[in-house]
């Protein structure tokens, strides 16, 4: 038997429990993992609470990371005592995922745990900042330098944007964060944004065009946020989308893509191709100073995180959440 949160519905609704469950009820995989840790991401918060239709399968276990050591496996990929990661690949949305003590999933989704980093740290990352770190990476790719200009983080003390600010500010970026929190001021100075900007300013209806202000951004609210962002673009600037937590809509128009000849680019972690993935751990390994992690994360445990979904949906949370789960 292992520890598990498990989402049901069925006539008796839509609930999730901390749960024993048996091993035999693991599903099909040629890799079995014991989890160590995991982390609560947004998207698990939308599972657990079931506020979004995340969850495609029932009896469901969310958590869309883990990280682990090989403890049974028939693909000669990886062996038994390995430590792996995995992020996304649609676990604890189609197939049990992380927020347990066990997990059986399939090779290729499991990622070798770069040295620098130990399991706990690995999970202070997590989807978020892999995420991150693809946002930057695309940036990068589509020629955006620090002497291009500002780069512009929303959500900026969420899990994905605390991390593009710090990984930003270590590549020598001026970033401007933007925040609902002010009272987080401090902390978004601490991970080196140079100015912090109230997100009440892209939160309603603006302009086609407004002044040109951002190199690059990285925008993980969507919604009138980023149609805000791409107006505010400087000549071919770069956005890398990756989020929605103000809404899935995109209230735009066409004006700073024809007129300014800006890009917005969509960032995808959960089936971005596993080159790229191994590509991005590496580059977290040198550009994202391990201080940081400590001051973007806090351990939580198993037990803590049905009522911990809730809060982080309504944007009380600050940075990542790691789930320890043998607490
Ligand atoms: P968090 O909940 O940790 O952070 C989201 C942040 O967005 C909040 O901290 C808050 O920042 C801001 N925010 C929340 N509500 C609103 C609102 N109504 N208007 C404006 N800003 C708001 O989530 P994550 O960082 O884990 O994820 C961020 C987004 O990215 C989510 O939508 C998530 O689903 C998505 N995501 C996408 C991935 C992909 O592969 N494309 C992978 C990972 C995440 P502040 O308090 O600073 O204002």
């Amino acid at each position: 038997m292992f520890k598990a949160v498990l989402i049901e519905k069925d006539d008796a609704g839509y609930r999730a429990t901390l749960t024993d469950v048996d091993d035999a009820r693991l599903p099909e995989g040629d890799v079995t993992v014991r989890v160590a840790y995991s982390t609560l991401n947004y998207k698990d918060g939308l599972a657990i609470t079931g506020k979004g239709p995340v969850v495609r399968k029932f009896p469901m276990v969310p958590g869309i990371d883990l990280v682990g050591t090989v403890e049974e496996t028939s693909n000669a990929a990886h062996k038994v005592g390995d430590t792996v990661v995995l992020n996304g690949w649609g676990v604890g949305e189609g197939h049990w995922g992380g927020l347990a003590q066990k997990a059986r999933v399939n090779a290729e989704w499991l990622v070798p745990l770069p040295a620098a980093f130990s399991p706990k740290q690995a999970m202070a990352i997590g989807t978020a900042g892999y995420t991150a770190m693809l946002c930057v990476m695309r940036l990068e790719q589509l020629g955006v330098t620090p002497a291009h200009g500002e780069v512009l983080v929303t959500g900026a003390n969420g899990g994905v944007g605390s991390v593009a600010v710090a990984l930003l500010a270590r590549l020598g970026y001026r970033v401007v964060a933007s925040t609902g929190r002010p009272n987080e001021v401090e902390y978004l100075k601490a991970l080196g944004a140079a100015e912090i900007v109230d997100r009440a300013q892209f939160s309603t209806s603006g302009k086609p065009l407004t002044k040109e202000r951002w190199a690059g951004a990285v925008d993980t609210v969507g919604s009138h946020t980023l149609a805000n962002v791409c107006a505010g673009m400087k000549y071919r600037g770069v956005v890398a989308a990756c989020g929605l937590a103000q809404g899935m809509d995109f209230p735009a128009t066409v004006a700073p893509f024809i007129l300014r000849g800006v890009t917005l680019a969509g960032i995808d972690s959960v089936y971005c191709p596993r080159e790229e993935r191994i590509e991005a751990w590496q580059r977290l390994a040198r550009d994202l100073d391990p201080q940081h992690l400590d001051l973007i994360s806090h351990e939580v445990g198993l037990s803590d995180v049905i009522r911990l979904a809730g809060e982080l949906l309504a944007g009380q949370v600050r940075g990542r959440l790691i789930v320890n789960v043998d607490h």
